[in-house]
């Protein structure tokens, strides 16, 4: 038995308001002469949330077009931009959802290590670790502010850059930036983090590390989206813990069959991981039917539009490559079925499941 040593974010500071206290933080991570980089979610260009940005000296504030989910080009052209501009740089702190965050840990990364993103997507590629980086959630419920992945699309594949260089150094966890997100949104990206709870809870791979954290991220989850009548304060409290626990169950274990087929959908259509995680889990009562059935009063409970019929006229090779994309994720189809489970999801099986959605 081989178990994971696994890097972690170093600081965390969370509370409303605690989003002030920026400036003292990285004031003590500032290297002469050169700037601190704000890549933050274009939703906030002309947003009061920009004057509140601490900049000193040659500071830049970079508004990043997360309209397509984080590309390797897009991670290439901003570092080779900051290169060009500055030479070095301090660090770069993401502010925004799950895309602004991992563009700022990948823009870190290629700040320090050659070539391209597209050369470390994978497991450990990394080889030195990246300038200062720091995460500011406007939504909850990725996990991103706390994994050791930054999901990038590049030229032959949608996959992360899996490294201990990729957790961020310090995490800003201000529940007020949330506040006010578009009801679709919040709710998507909230799904992803119950639906990464229910699959490190229903997988194979689960332990008491995972478990502990998994069970506690449910429980938020079913306050805000189940228990709730209407959206307040203490919900964005809950959701942005329910995504930093429901981050740390599945660090510890793997997520399961909605990932594995959402991540088909996403390279082949662009569809993104929030909604295309509930588009796929709204299916897979045959691996998960307590938490299907629940997630589907929640879908209705919060009146919640969900595209279907996405898959319509797609031709055989695009199935093939949706399907291949999905087969290709082992650990997380094993972690969901056990060892045995290419002999469970064989590739008729998942173009059935393909066509439903
Ligand atoms: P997102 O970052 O893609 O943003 C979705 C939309 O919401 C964008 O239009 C954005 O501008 C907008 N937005 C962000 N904050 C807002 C706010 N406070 N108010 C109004 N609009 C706001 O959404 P997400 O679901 O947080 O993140 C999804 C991304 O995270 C994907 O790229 C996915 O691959 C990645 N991801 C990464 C990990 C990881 O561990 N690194 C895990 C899961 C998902
Ligand atoms: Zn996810």
């Amino acid at each position: 038995m081989h178990f994971r040593n696994f890097k972690m974010v170093s600081y965390v500071v969370y509370g409303r308001g605690s989003f002030n206290q920026l400036d003292e933080i990285l004031a003590l991570q500032r290297k002469e002469d050169t700037p601190m980089i704000f890549l933050v979610d274009h939703f906030f260009k002309d947003m009061p949330l920009v004057n509140r940005i601490p900049l000193r000296g040659k500071d830049k504030i970079i508004f990043v077009d997360v309209t397509f989910e984080p590309k390797t080009k897009q991670v290439d052209a901003l570092a080779q931009e900051l290169k060009d501009e500055f030479g070095a740089i301090s660090g770069v702190i993401g502010i925004g959802g799950g895309s602004a965050m991992d563009l700022a840990k990948a823009v870190s990364l290629m700040m320090t290590n050659p070539g391209s993103s597209a050369d470390y997507q994978g497991w450990d590629l990394v080889k030195n670790p990246g300038v200062y980086k720091a995460g500011i959630p406007t939504l909850s419920g990725t996990g991103a502010e706390v994994s050791r992945t930054t999901v990038l699309t590049g030229p032959t594949r949608k996959l992360g850059m899996n490294s201990d260089f990729t957790p961020f150094d310090q995490i800003v966890l201000d529940p007020e930036l949330t506040k006010g997100a578009p009801e679709n949104q919040r709710f998507y990206t909230g799904m992803d983090c119950y639906i990464h709870c229910i699959e490190s809870l229903e997988g194979t791979y689960l332990n008491e590390f995972s478990k502990s954290y998994g069970e506690k991220a449910l429980q938020l989850c079913q306050k805000v989206f189940v228990d709730k009548n209407h959206w307040d304060d203490a919900c964005d409290d809950q959701l942005m813990m329910a995504s930093y626990a429901g981050g740390m169950s599945i660090a510890y274990s793997q997520v399961g069959v909605a990932h594995a087929v959402s991540y088909g959908l996403s390279y082949l259509l662009g569809t993104r991981h929030g909604i295309g995680n509930c588009i796929v889990m709204n299916h897979l009562e045959e691996y998960y039917p307590a938490g299907v059935k629940e997630f589907k009063y929640m879908v209705e409970k919060n009146k919640i539009d969900l595209p279907t019929g996405i898959c319509k006229g797609l031709t055989d090779e695009q199935f093939d490559t949706m399907i291949n994309v999905s087969l290709g994720m082992k650990p997380l189809w094993e972690n969901a079925l056990g060892k045995d489970w290419e002999k469970m999801m064989t590739r008729e099986k998942l173009r059935g499941l393909y066509e439903k959605l």
